[in-house]
């Protein structure tokens, strides 16, 4: 197989040794004699997945009693309307840091006020916004702890008058969350935890059930509750990916190792980036995501960035191009992106320097 280093933003790179595992249930599971995928979802053996999934959730992540995790379709972006149909009686609070999280606000508008206490929109969402008012009377506050698209992160979780709750997409398992913090937190599957097709819900169950329009049953956060993420059909093959993941970020050692790892592959790039003249980061140093790191060329060398690209390119490097809105260079460094990957990035930089000296 071609070897390359994986910097997608997601769907991203995933641990070879879920992949692996997985390819073995694709052929047979549990030793039932059927495919993971031709095995019913009502069978004792896809129930104890079910369970072994969100008991490894809760383990990792330490989450506390009263919690539930669901594993539910249509994308992070289903969960932007999901919120507010469930959440909102009259106004809600929204952080707008970048284009994901002005997506789930404007959901939002079709359901009650919604006050979007401050945004970085004027300077391209290169930072996170820190003075700000919450209002007290909202019925939550939506953030997004790392944007995806511009790498800026929020490294901690904030205090919140109102019930707090979080799209954490692209940074989810990446550290260890004071989950007590939210009534709920969401996010796709696709950038820390395994393949597209599965979201995963983490939500306050007494947070629930406070809104007084009717929700439809597929859309109210109560039906999967009761169900065990089972009302339908489950996205099984995601659902099985997501769980060999998360059994890799246990055996590396759980979510401080995993943060540890993080830092130090974060900073050996950002290191690379202030270092070397031919490059600038474009995130606000404080908030510069562990997961998402955005740069460009330095004004004087403006021209060479095609010539970067394919330089890149002939070394094995994938998806280093900036989301098309910010343009540059955006090399996604999620937990299961290998430091080699990050030290041949890095080795690239160096070597494309010295070459236009
Ligand atoms: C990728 C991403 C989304 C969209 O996720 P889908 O599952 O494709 O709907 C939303 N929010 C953030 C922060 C993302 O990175």
């Amino acid at each position: 197989m071609k070897k390359v280093h994986n910097f997608n933003a997601g769907p991203c790179v995933l641990p070879k040794e879920a992949i692996n595992a997985a390819i073995e249930q694709l052929k047979d599971f549990k030793g039932t004699g059927m495919s993971v995928i031709e095995v019913s979802h009502r069978s004792k053996e896809w129930d104890a997945t079910m369970e072994e999934i969100e008991a490894l959730w809760k383990e990792l992540l330490n989450i506390p009693d009263g919690y539930r995790v669901l594993f539910l379709g249509g994308g992070a972006s289903t969960q932007f309307s999901l919120v507010p149909y469930n959440f909102l009686e009259k106004k809600a609070a929204y952080l707008e840091t970048g284009a994901w999280a002005k997506k789930a606000l404007k959901e939002a508008e079709g359901f009650g006020e919604v006050v979007c206490v401050a945004s970085s929109a004027e300077t391209t969402f290169n930072y996170i916004p820190k003075d700000y008012t919450i209002p007290a009377d909202a019925d939550y506050f939506h953030i997004t702890t790392n944007n995806t698209i511009y790498g800026t992160e929020l490294h901690e979780d904030i205090d919140s008058p109102v019930p707090l709750i979080a799209d954490m997409s692209s940074d989810i398992m990446s550290r260890p969350v004071d989950v007590s913090k939210y009534a709920l937190i969401y996010g796709g599957a696709q950038k820390n935890v395994g393949p597209a097709g599965v979201t995963f819900v983490i939500v306050k169950e007494d947070a629930l059930g406070k809104v007084s329009r009717y929700i439809p049953a597929m859309f109210d956060y109560r039906t999967h509750t009761k169900g065990n993420s089972m009302f339908n059909t489950p996205p099984v093959f995601s659902i099985l990916v997501m769980l060999e993941t998360l059994k890799w970020v246990k055996n590396l050692g759980g979510l401080k190792v995993v943060q540890k790892m993080n830092q130090e592959k974060a900073a050996l790039l950002y290191n690379e980036i202030d270092r070397n003249p031919l490059f600038v980061g474009t995130a606000a140093k404080e908030d510069r995501s562990l997961m998402n790191v955005c740069f460009v060329m330095a004004e004087e060398h403006k021209d060479k960035e095609a010539s970067f690209m394919e330089f890149a390119k002939e070394r094995g490097m994938v998806g280093i191009k900036g989301h098309r809105s910010v343009g540059g260079f955006r090399a996604s460094i999620y937990n299961a992106c290998p430091r080699e990957s990050v030290q041949a990035l890095v080795d690239c930089m160096q070597e494309f320097e010295k070459m236009h000296k």
